[in-house]
This record gives C-alpha cells, structure tokens and sequence, in this order.
C-alpha cells in the first residue's frame, strides 16, 4: 500500500461519517461483546484453577506445621498422647485455624476444637478412597491421613479461615474485571481500525459513491478511489465507478441526442431541413439586436416570403410525392441562389421566408426577389422524369425601413405578398405602408358585406346571351350587384362583384350570398318564363360555394320551390373549381347533370384545364374569357386562342359561348369561326330584372337590332 492511500484511509477513518455507520457500531458491538464472553469464560478457568491451587498450598502448609509443630514431635517420639494433653491445643495456634477434629485410625473421634460444624470424617470418604480438601463458604476443610503423619494412628480434619484469600481474590477480580472490558474495548478498536481500514473504509466509500451517483446520474460528482485497488473490494468499487462513468456518458449521450432532435423537430422543417417559422424569427431577432456595427451604422437587411403559385393544384392533382419533391427542390434552389449569408426558411406549406443583409453589393430588395423569381421560375422542376413549371410570388419588407420590429418586418413582407398574389400572382411586391389600409379597407368591406345581405342591398343585373346564327336570346347570365348607401348624390354607389366577391369567398359569406343569388335568379326567370320568354338563366357558382356548401341539394330545393325546368337553369363554374379535389367535383357535376340543370366552364383559357378531365365532366357550355375577345382584332396569339377553344368545344360536343363581345367586328370574327352564341355590351349590358323585360318585348330576335341601335 502506498503512502497516499494510507494517508487516504486514514483521513476517511476518522471522517465523521465512519462513526455515524449503522454497520461500524453493529460490528463495534459484536466484536466487543464476542471478546468479553472470551475473556470472561478464560478467567472463570483461571479462578478455578487458582483456587484449586491455593487448597494445595493450604494442605502441603498445614500438613508442614503439623508435621513441624513440637506436639508433633512428641507425638512421633510416642512420648505423650496429644490428646490427653493440653499441649494438643497448640494445633489452635496453627494459622488460619477455625476448629479442628481428631480421630484415631478406627475413625473414633478423639477430641475436637473450635467450629467443627460439619467437620465430620465421613464427608471427606469418597467412593474412590477419601479427598482432602473441601470447599466451604469461608473456610477449607482438610483432612491430614495417618500417611500424612508418617503412619502415626491418627486423622486430623482441620477447618481454615480463607475469608481474607477470598477477599483478596474478589479484589483481584475486580481489577481484572476492569482491565478486561478495558482490554475488550482496546481491542475492539484495534479490530475495528483494521476492519474499517480494509473493509469499512472501502465499503462506506462504495456506498457513498453509490448515493452520490443515483442523486444525479447523468453528472456523478464522484471522488476517485484514493487507495490501491487491490483486494476484492477495491476491484469492486473501481469497477463500479466506471460502470457509473459509463451510464453517466450514456445518458448524457442519449440526452444529448434527444435534446438534438428536439431541436430540430422543434426549429427545423422536416421536409426541406430548413429553418421553420420560429427560428426564423429568432435570427431576425438576432440580427436585429446587432443591427448597429462597429461604425455606428445600421446593418439593413431584406425580409422576402415567396409563395408558389397554385401549389395546392400541383399537390392535389399529382400528389404528395411530388409536391414534396417539389418543395424540397425550391428550398435546394433558394438557398444555392442566394449569398451564404443569407438565412432561408420554410414558414408554411407552400411559404419560405428569407433575410439578407443589404450589403455593398446588394442594395436593391426587388432585385432580389428577381433573382428569386428567376431562380425558380427559368428551369422547371424534373420530378420522375416529368417536368413541372412553377412559377411563385414575392412579397419583400426592408429592415428597418418598413418596420423597426423583426416580426413586424416578416408580417409587412406577409403583406406584400398577399398584394402580389391578388395582383395575379407571378409578381413581386414591395411593401408599402398603404397596404395595412388596404387590409383594414377589406375587413371594414366584409362587415359592410355581411350587413348587404341582412339590409337586401344587394341585387341581380340580368345580361342576355345570344344564339349567334339566329340572333334569338337563349339565355341571361344573372349578375350580382351590391348598391352600397352613401352620401353622395346618388345616394349610393354599385360595387363590383370583382371587388367584394373575393372577400366573400375567403370569408365563407359566399354561401349566404350564392343561396340569395341562385333563389332570386330562378324567381325571376320564372317570371320570363310566365310571360311566355323561354330564356334560360346562368348563375355563377364560386369554387369556394361549391366546395364549402351543398351545391346539389340547394339546386335541388330552389327548382322545386320556383318550379322552373331544370334545363332553364345554368351554373357557371370556373376552372379553379377541378383544381380542388376532382372525384369531388365529377362527383358533384354528375349529381347537377343528371337533376338535368345545364352546366359553363366560366372564363375558360385562363386556369389549368386538362383535355383528359373536360371529357370526363359532363359540361354543356365552354364560356370563353373576355380577355380572348377583347384583343382577338389585334392580337394574333389571341384570336389562335379562340380559334382552338371553339374547336376544342366542338370536337368535345360543347357548345361554345364568347363574352365581352362589345364591338361588330368581334362579331363578324366569332361568326366566321363558328361560336355558337355571343354575351357582351354590344347588346345589352347587365341591367336590372324590369329592364331586362323591356329588353326582350322589345328586340326583333334579330342581330341587325343592334346595328341600327349602333
Ligand atoms: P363573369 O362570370 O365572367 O361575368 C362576366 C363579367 O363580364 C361581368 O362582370 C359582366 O358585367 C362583364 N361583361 C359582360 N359583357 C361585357 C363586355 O362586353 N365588356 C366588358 N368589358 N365586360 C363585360 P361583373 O358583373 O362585374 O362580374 C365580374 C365577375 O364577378 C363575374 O365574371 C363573376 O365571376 C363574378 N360574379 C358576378 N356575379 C356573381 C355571382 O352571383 N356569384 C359569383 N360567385 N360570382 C359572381
Ligand atoms: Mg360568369
Ligand atoms: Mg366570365
């Protein structure tokens, strides 16, 4: 053993927490109590032996003064019988003596002196011949034999005082007694040091590391063995000191790598491994608190959100896989388009943040949003061997510019983005602070919308539709119009149902308003229908309403409660309405085909149709956009588009419907490439129910009408 786990033990030995061991003071006592019983039992042994001893003593000197004594002498010379002379009473000066008896060798007693009680010849025969000494309380009995006295004929039994031996033996006893629990006790520490050196010491040591360890694994403030490790005990504790450093390394471990994977569950997007909303946030706020550089200058960063255009479509139509696969190639592409000091995050389903920081080289916050675009929008996205256009929108709010609160300046680029999405998407926008008016414009807009519906303000404008070659009206698109009171000198003004239609759709108010549009347009047609006018009406369903409410029942309930035939009635439904959920939609369509109402595909060239699904949908009409029309004379791409929609329409047995038609020339153009029928200004603008009345009493069925008005 070394000097320092020597000097180790010894510290711990008389460390406090040895002596407060349960176990130190059970062992204390045991070995204290095993070392008196011993000791006891050795001087119990010693005593008798003593005593034993000091009886011979007694017999060997009382038989010497006996043999010694002149009445001895006298009675060895025969000279004079002891007994008879009074010289026989020096025996009573022997030491010691309490009585004495003498017999002649027939056992005849012969005189006696003294206390003699008991002193009776027969107690000393014994069935192996006779003894000598006997024990008494306070005395010793012993009988000197005629052989003792060199044959003389007599038998001496002489009772001893041993009350003063018996004394001092008590008194020796006493002393040992003390010296023997003194003796115990040392000895007793002697074990226990040597127990508790090689035994205690280690184990106290061992449980202590133990306690130490459970009250915290995963850091035991655990003290090295400080002796040599070599007997069983120290083998024991080192080993399990290093099982507790390795179950500490293991939880840490395991810690550590749950609290990663918290981390990145809670800051990162799983899909691209991008930094998700929150941590976002953070490092705007992080860049936010080190805005100020070492020049006293503000560090100015750009905060853009980028949305894809009509994600929902690509998801919903092709799938998940490759809507993942899609908006893990945008991330890739966004974060090797973009400065390494740039931060890119996916904030939504189809959202991703991004701040950079306007440095010397980049000043400009649309221009990145350019590159952006570009980066996205040059080179389709190859999923599976097929490519997929996307294109996306671009809100972008400046640091600290728009907004001198981090989040603020991701709300105001929120802000711009949704600008740049109703602006017909495909667009970057920046923001500016007219935007928050524009949004607190529309929330008062929806409370003035909801109270329309309550107040009857809003109404149906009716605009006929024309069979192209007979000139007969066919049909009326019912047109919703909401007349808002104000101060001015009309008292009130029409506004557009571009402008509120959109409000009510994200709000859910389309539903309402769809009931209130479809009742009233059917209402009146059964007016028409009454005065002998066999006009069919056409009412446009909003994909929002035919996704959100029950289309089919409510067509259902309002032609039996109006009692027009269902071919009378038209709905007009735009391309957005397939993107949602197709079995839905074929589902729902079936369902109106067959009540028998008609059915459009509204502004049809501007959305994403597939040929495969048209076929599939059981439509009647093609409606094709205003816009085709509008520049069909002067633009050559346009007119190929009509061209194509109205052969496309025929090859498929659709009718085909052209609105906005406002000039003669767009006529002349429709008719030549043979659209079956034609809306627009050029005969009749929307106008109220009364109007549209007095429209049909007074045209001719004939399209020449028109010119004479022109
Ligand atoms: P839409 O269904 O394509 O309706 C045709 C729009 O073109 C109408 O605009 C109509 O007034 C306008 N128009 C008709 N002829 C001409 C023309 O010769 N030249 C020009 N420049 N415009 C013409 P309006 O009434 O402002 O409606 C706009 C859109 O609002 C409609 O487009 C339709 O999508 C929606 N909308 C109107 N009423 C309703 C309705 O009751 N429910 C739903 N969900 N949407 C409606
Ligand atoms: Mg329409
Ligand atoms: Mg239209």
């Amino acid at each position: 053993m070394n000097t320092q786990s020597k000097s180790g033990r010894k510290s711990l030995l008389f460390k406090s927490y040895i002596w407060k061991s349960k176990i130190t003071w059970r062992l204390a006592v045991a070995t204290f109590l095993t070392l008196l019983v011993m000791q006891l039992v050795f001087i119990g042994a010693y005593f008798f032996k003593l005593e034993v001893h000091y009886n011979q003593q007694i017999l060997k000197m009382v038989k010497n003064e006996v043999m010694t004594s002149a009445v001895m002498d006298n009675m060895i010379k025969g000279s004079i019988n002891p007994f008879d002379m009074k010289d026989g009473d020096a025996f009573k000066r022997l030491a010691n003596v309490k009585g004495y008896r003498a017999y002649d060798i027939t056992f005849e007693k012969l005189d006696e002196y003294g206390d003699v009680n008991g002193l009776n010849i027969d107690r000393f025969t014994t069935p192996e011949g006779y003894k000598q000494i006997i024990s008494g309380k306070g005395h010793v009995d012993v009988l000197i034999t005629a052989q003792d006295l060199n044959d003389l004929p007599f038998f001496l039994a002489f009772r001893l005082d041993n009350t003063e031996w018996h004394q001092g033996r008590l008194e020796e006893t006493t002393q040992n007694a003390g010296l023997l629990i003194g003796l115990s006790l040392g000895s007793t520490l002697v074990i226990l040091l040597f127990i508790g050196s090689w035994l205690l010491v280690p184990t106290l040591f061992l449980s202590e590391t133990l306690r130490k360890a459970s009250l915290s694994p995963e850091k035991p403030d655990i003290e090295d063995y400080p002796f040599k490790a070599d007997d069983e005990i120290g083998t024991a504790v080192v080993t399990v000191q290093s099982l507790i450093r390795q179950n500490a390394d293991n939880i840490n471990r395991i810690k550590s790598a749950a609290q990663d994977q918290i981390h990145k569950l809670a800051y990162y997007d799983t899909l691209t491994g991008l930094p998700n909303r929150i941590l976002f946030l953070q490092k705007l706020a992080e860049l936010a608190r080190n805005a100020i550089n070492e020049d006293g200058q503000i560090k100015r960063w750009a905060v853009l959100t980028v949305d894809l255009d009509h994600f929902k479509d690509v998801n919903d139509t092709m799938g998940h896989n490759i809507g993942d696969a899609i908006l893990r190639g945008v991330g890739k592409r966004l974060a090797s388009a973009l400065p390494d000091t740039a931060i890119v995050a996916r904030t939504g389903e189809d959202e991703y943040a991004i701040t950079v920081p306007m440095v010397t080289s980049i000043t400009n916050a649309k221009e990145i949003g350019e590159r952006i675009q570009n980066v996205i929008r040059n080179e389709p996205f190859k999923v599976f061997n097929e490519n997929f256009q996307i294109r996306c929108s671009i809100g972008v709010a400046t640091y600290p510019d728009d907004a001198s609160d981090p989040e603020q300046v991701l709300k105001n680029a929120d802000i711009a983005l949704n600008r740049a999405k109703e602006d017909g998407r495909d667009t970057i926008r920046e923001y500016v602070e007219d935007f928050d008016r524009a949004v607190q414009l529309r929330f008062q807009m929806l409370r003035d919308l909801r109270d329309a519906l309550e107040e009857e303000q809003l109404t149906l404008h009716f605009q006929p539709q024309l069979d192209l070659r007979t000139g007969a009206v066919i049909g009326a698109e019912a047109l919703l119009r909401w007349w808002r009171p104000d101060d001015s000198e009309n008292g009130g003004t029409y506004i557009s149902p571009g402008l509120f239609v959109p409000i009510a759709e994200q709000s859910g108010l389309i539903v309402p308003i769809g009931e209130f549009v479809l009742r009233n347009a059917c209402r009146t047609a059964k007016t028409w229908h009454d005065k002998g006018h066999n006009v069919r009406v056409a009412v446009n369903v909003s994909g929002a309403q035919f996704h959100q409410s029950n289309v089919v029942a409510l067509t259902k309930e309002v032609l039996e409660e109006t009692g027009i035939d269902p071919k009378n009635l038209e709905l007009e439904v735009t391309e957005s309405v397939f993107m949602d959920d197709v079995e839905f939609t074929i589902e729902t369509l079936m369902k109106l085909n067959q009540i028998g109402v008609e059915l459009a595909i509204d502004d049809f060239g501007t959305g994403y149709s597939s040929l495969s699904y048209l076929r599939q949908f059981p439509i009647d009409r093609l409606k094709i956009d205003q816009s085709f029309i509008r520049n069909a004379l002067q633009d050559e791409d346009d007119a190929a588009i009509t061209k194509t929609i109205i052969s496309l329409g025929h090859s498929l047995n659709l009718k085909v419907i052209a609105e906005g038609v406002e000039e003669l020339e767009h006529e002349e153009f429709l008719l030549r490439e043979n659209c079956d029928e034609v809306q627009g200004y050029r005969y009749c603008r929307p106008v109220p129910a009364d109007q549209f009345m007095e429209f049909l009493e007074a045209y001719n069925g004939n399209l020449d009408y028109f010119k004479k008005q022109a």
